[in-house]
């Protein structure tokens, strides 16, 4: 079937929920996917950062293809083989002395958060259901009620309340707006190091340092949701790690498992951790032996193939290049590692065109919001590719 006809039959019997590009993907590789057309690709979002090992990363299939022959699901109910090994490799790699696997993302914010409910109350003696989170204006952590109860986008959140109380938003950026909105009740604040979806927004130097010091001194816990900044994207294993900060929980997921298969996961130390009771909390598939194994070989790839060393220098590389198109409509190019925005200006008359004039050229990527591209290619490209794009992304910026 052809583009068009399969464009046709998914408008018509899936739910209509995103907009996407009009490229129908059948096939990807490495930095590369090729589309039912024979067209080849440029894979410039990484599917928002998940692929960060590449298409069908050779070692990540392999092991996939073995679990998948020997067990693949066994529930928490029963122990697995390849769940104590997860916990362990995690723990060696990120220096957190504990994990809990869950599945989408936002599963794990919503682990993190009812930990941190529970630590305030049982550790910090809040009064009973008074517990306050505190996240920042322009978040994204998912998509569950809860979640979307605390964004600030109308389109996320305004036809799905009532909203999940509890939650307090205060402008991305600014320590001394967070430090004031701190309360006795104050259980945790959640942040985001880069907002990716909100633009790839970078905070001011030494913001997170300041909310790391602010939430120590008020007994506040520290949550970074690094789900789309974590395991290499911005050019450190932890966005956090820019700053050197250490969270006291750390919520991962997409790259996790290399593209192959939603696992996440929040990490802790074993006085957060261990709050969790038996029964207090759970997923079918949440550390089921297929998840494990896939995410333990992502995890190797990304060490032992150098991802994170490669997305600071190619970020470097890739944004210098970026940052010399003497484009009329760009107002800011800006990033760190290979997570970099482009935000245009108004007149530009918004983003979508320049994604689409880059399909044209075989360059996938993606506007968020109406402004802003975001270039975030898997961190498995190299120089070669980035220079075959530049030309690309020039003619695109430099039309009318
Ligand atoms: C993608 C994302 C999520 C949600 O992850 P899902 O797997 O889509 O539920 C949460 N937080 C951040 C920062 C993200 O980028």
């Amino acid at each position: 079937m052809n583009t068009h006809e399969l464009i046709e039959i998914e408008e018509k019997y899936g739910a209509h929920n995103y907009h996407p590009l009009d490229v129908v993907i059948e096939r990807g590789e490495g930095v590369w996917v090729y589309d039912v057309e024979g067209n080849r690709y440029l894979d410039c979002l990484s599917a928002y950062s998940a692929l960060n090992q590449g298409h069908v990363h050779p070692r990540i299939l392999n092991a996939l293809k073995a679990q998948a022959e020997k067990v693949t699901l066994t529930s928490r109910a029963f122990r697995n083989d390849q769940l104590p090994l997860f916990y362990k490799e995690l723990s060696e790699l990120t220096g957190y002395e504990m994990s809990l696997p869950m599945n989408s993302g936002a599963e794990a914010v919503e682990t993190a958060l009812k930990v941190a409910r529970k630590w305030g109350y049982d550790v910090k003696k809040i009064p009973h259901y008074q517990a306050e989170i505190i996240v920042a204006d322009g978040n994204f952590h998912g998509r569950t009620i809860s979640i979307v109860s605390f964004s600030s986008e109308p389109l996320y959140k305004d036809a799905f309340g009532p909203f999940t109380p509890g939650f307090l938003s205060v402008p991305y950026g600014d320590a001394a707006a967070l430090e004031k909105a701190i309360t006795p009740n104050t259980a945790a604040v959640m942040i985001e190091p880069i907002q990716g979806e909100g633009g790839v927004l970078i905070p001011p130097a030494g913001y997170l340092k300041k909310v790391s010091e602010v939430c120590k001194k008020n007994n506040v816990l520290l949550i970074a949701d690094e789900i789309q900044t974590g395991l290499g994207r911005t050019g450190k294993l932890f966005a956090s790690d820019h700053e050197g900060v250490r969270p006291d929980m750390v919520i991962i997921g997409k790259a996790l498992a290399g593209g192959f298969y939603p696992v996440s996961a929040v990490l802790a130390d074993s006085d957060i951790m261990s709050l969790y009771l038996p029964g207090e909390h759970g997923s079918t598939f949440g550390g089921n032996p297929l998840a494990c194994a896939v995410a333990r070989e992502s995890l190797k790839v990304i060490v032992e193939e150098n991802l994170v060393q490669n997305s600071a220098e190619l970020g470097e590389y890739f944004l210098e290049r970026l940052a010399e198109i003497p484009s009329k409509h760009v107002k800011e190019v800006r990033g760190k590692g290979l997570f970099i925005g482009v935000e245009l200006k108004a007149e530009a008359r918004g983003a979508r065109r320049f994604c689409e004039a880059l399909q044209q050229k075989g360059i996938l990527a993606k506007e968020t919001h109406s402004h802003i591209i975001r270039f975030a290619p898997p961190l498995v490209i190299d120089k070669e590719t980035i220079d075959w794009a530049i030309p690309r992304i020039y003619d695109v910026l430099m039309m009318d």
